[in-house]
């Protein structure tokens, strides 16, 4: 039997708002609209608790990269239960799962890498690249090197360390974050601030903040600089061509660390294994999480560079004072190499990089044409439209967020899950999208801007 079938969908709605907080949501507004209750879902589709089928777009929330249902996932995590349900790996233990998934990510991963220290979620992961990078700097005698650079509008999770990391003023606003030892640079988003530049030209300006913020902070005390190779929550910001180049020039003219945060990145989301293959930089630690185990269960992890981890493994860090209580749980392993098997002898990254990606953009950038479209970007399968009132201008409308909201209403109501960022619309389908799917994303997202044209249209909210 399954929870679903308790109840219609009236009383679980109404169950949903007396006793369920919901996390980024303002309870009172969506108490008085209801939540959308997902009930099941195969391959890339949902199916809601009134029947309908929805296309889903955003991959649950950037994590289902192999697609929904998948039997093998099912299959691993029962037999893993049925062995080993449970076990730590604090106290000189270890069990076949944790290690044969790490043996596979050394494997996947680029050559600096072999080396990772388990987590149970891409938040988490930012807490020990937080813990791992100051305490690496102290064991080479180096105790102030503490401050960890990262990027305005950066996402990277929820906890302390994550929002602080994360560069999101409305997360700040809540808790008295960011922590101290945490500086904000600008991002590369050249189509909100890049003003008269050229993107080539900003994506130099905005990669050169890194070295102006080394230079007033004192390398001395800099850690570290922490970025998604493509920001995703800030609204897919995929990056001038010029900026990671020039960013990898500084860092390795500087001592400091390199962490890419691939926890969308990684796992085939751009067509490499991990964005950091994509914009070509060696990173020295990536977070992970979400594509690890294609969301079937929560796990992360941070994959740690021979520059780190040979101190660790030399016994410099002595115990290093950090862990979770399930850091490589047993079950959750399990799933994320079933997961990651899939992924590799599927070829879903190469299908991405040769196949549907290369097709999905095709379409995804000739969307860029419709009125209410002021860029159209995608690479691999992350993409993103900017609405706007007017075109060629890289204008906003007035209130930032309306108008995404908007269009991702009815981007729901026409049975597509997409993903508004103020007025950025952003889309990060699995991996497994088929053509004929590619098609009716397409199709959706052109209905879902015509209604939106048409809805403004008649307030007058266009031109
Ligand atoms: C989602 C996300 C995180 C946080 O992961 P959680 O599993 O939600 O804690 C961190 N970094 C990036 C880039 C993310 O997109």
């Amino acid at each position: 039997m399954t929870v679903s079938n308790l109840y219609p969908t009236g009383p679980l709605r109404a169950l949903d708002a007396a006793h369920h907080l919901h996390p980024f949501s303002d309870m009172k507004a969506l108490n008085a609209e209801g939540s959308r209750i997902i009930v099941r879902a195969k391959g890339c589709f949902l199916e809601d608790s009134d029947g309908n089928r929805i296309l889903d777009g955003m991959a649950g929330l950037w994590c289902v990269n192999i697609g929904h249902g998948r039997p093998e996932i099912a299959e691993a995590v029962q037999a893993q239960m049925a062995e080993l349900a449970y076990y730590n790996t604090f106290f000189k233990t270890t069990h076949p799962p944790a290690i044969r998934l790490a043996e596979l990510l050394a494997e996947l991963s680029p050559p600096q890498f072999k080396h990772v220290f388990f987590t149970g979620s891409g938040s988490e992961s930012n807490d020990t690249v937080l813990r791992l990078v100051r305490t690496y700097w102290a064991k080479l005698g180096k105790p102030d090197k503490k401050v960890i650079i990262a990027r305005r509008n950066a996402y990277h999770g929820s906890t302390v360390a994550g929002a602080s990391l994360g560069g999101m003023g409305p997360m700040h606003a809540q808790g008295g974050l960011p922590i101290p030892g945490i500086h904000h640079i600008a991002q590369p988003y050249w189509f909100d601030e890049g003003g008269e530049l050229s993107p080539e030209e900003f994506g130099l300006v905005a990669a050169r903040e890194l070295e102006v913020a080394i230079e007033q902070l004192g390398e001395g005390n800099v850690a570290a600089f922490i970025a998604e190779p493509i920001q995703g929550a800030g609204g897919v910001i995929i990056p001038p061509s010029t900026y990671w180049p020039e960013v990898a020039r500084i860092c390795k003219e500087r001592e400091i660390l390199l962490v890419a945060d691939e926890v969308i990145c990684g796992f085939g989301r751009t067509g490499r294994w991990f964005g950091s293959e994509f914009v070509g930089i060696e990173p020295d630690l990536m977070p992970v999480a979400k594509g690890l185990s294609s969301g079937y269960l929560p796990i992360g992890g941070v994959l740690v560079g021979e520059k780190v981890a040979s101190l660790m493994v030399a016994g410099e860090f002595g115990d290093f004072n950090h862990g979770y209580t399930y850091s490589g749980h047993p079950v959750a392993c399990a799933a994320a190499i079933a997961n990651l098997r899939i992924i590799r002898d599927e070829g879903l990254v190469e299908r991405v990089a040769n196949d549907i990606g290369p097709y999905l953009q095709k379409k995804w950038l000739a969307l860029g044409d419709h009125p209410l479209v002021g860029e159209a970007r995608m690479v691999g399968l992350i993409g993103a439209l900017e609405l706007v009132p007017a075109k060629p201008e890289r204008r906003r409308f007035p209130d930032p967020g309306k108008v995404g909201t908007i269009c991702r209403d009815f981007s729901f109501a026409n049975g597509l899950v997409m993903r508004a960022v103020k007025d950025t619309m952003i889309i990060s389908p699995p991996l497994v999208l088929n053509h004929e799917e590619a098609d009716e994303l397409v199709r959706l997202t052109e209905k879902t801007l015509d209604d939106t044209y048409a809805a403004l249209k008649a307030d007058g909210r266009m031109g």
